[in-house]
């Protein structure tokens, strides 16, 4: 079997980009101390709006194509050398935003079979045996389709593996308490008129926002995490601009968000012996792998 490092961490993302909002930080951390990281990405996001006006000309597969590189690009900032497309490239289309005709093409992600989507990445999983999954909880942290695919088949992918050899330990859902998203968007509105940006999103724009003792771990990005994040999200540059000062970044649609450095999980499976899951920020979590035994190699 493959030699790999002890600890291992697979993230699962729906599209070139969401793995550097939701985890950019946390990537490079764990990158930089060693542990295999693993990316699915589960589309090339090729219905994604494109934000430079010289790029508007990319749409489809060509589009697909460029975030290809641009996510190549972000894992290079990331350091991160192990990202890979469910089903290989091309495999699952984007969806296109819910309630889209999009959605019924029968090639896009959200009309694929979840138990035959999740067999793709079970093989992954049992290659990689990795300790705790990283995805979105069941609306997909804001409700697009491809998230919510996503989600489902991670979680179906886990189930699979277990039955197949390999139980993942412990599995997380994206998060962000809703004090911490308040006090941002707080600083935001007081610095948007330094912003290069006109207006700014909302406490609901931002996917996974829960009531603060539904959040169980917390990953501190200060310093190199959390200019490696940036640097990431500036490569996906047909879908994100951001500010200078990393502290902010607009999507397609303009509106100014926070960049968190500090990234939020709640965990789903598994836990540290004798340790409290969630509630205040003192007793969370901050290893996602906190109580795993990275000794164990079989199931
Ligand atoms: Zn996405």
């Amino acid at each position: 079997m493959t030699e790999l490092p002890a600890r291992r961490l697979l993230l699962v993302h729906a599209h070139p980009d969401d793995e550097s909002i939701n985890n950019g930080a946390t990537m490079a951390r764990y990158a930089a101390e060693g542990v295999h990281v693993t990316l699915v990405t589960c589309t090339l996001g090729e219905r994604g709006e494109v934000i430079p006006p010289q790029l508007r000309e990319l749409t489809g597969p060509a589009l697909g194509a460029h975030r290809r590189g641009e996510l190549t690009a972000a894992m290079a900032a990331l350091g991160v050398h192990d990202f890979r497309l469910l089903g290989g490239p091309g495999r699952y289309g984007d969806s296109g935003m819910m309630g889209l005709p999009d959605n019924d093409a029968p090639d896009c992600f959200w009309q694929a079979d979840v138990d035959a989507a999740a067999a793709s990445l079970v093989e992954v999983i049992l290659e990689v045996r990795p300790q705790v999954l990283v995805t979105y909880d069941d609306d997909g942290g804001y409700g697009h389709p491809d998230h919510i695919q996503a989600h489902r088949v991670a979680m179906r992918a886990a189930e699979l593996a277990e039955a197949a050899g390999w139980r993942i330990p412990k599995v997380y859902w994206n998060r962000v308490p809703r004090s911490v998203a308040e006090g941002a968007f707080a600083r935001l509105r007081d610095e948007l008129p330094g912003l290069p940006f006109t207006r700014s999103a909302a406490v609901s724009d931002v996917p996974g926002v829960v009531d603060d003792d539904r959040v169980t771990a917390e990953i501190d990005g200060t310093g190199a995490p959390a200019a490696a994040k940036a640097a990431a999200l500036r490569a996906h540059a047909t879908q994100i601009e951001v500010a200078p000062g990393d502290r902010y970044f607009v999507l397609s649609n303009e509106l100014a968000q926070p960049l968190f450095t500090t990234e939020y999980y709640e965990l789903v499976r598994g836990g540290p012996a004798g340790e409290s899951a969630g509630g205040p920020a003192g007793n969370r979590e901050t290893d996602l792998f906190a109580g795993v035994d990275d000794t164990a190699e079989a199931a």
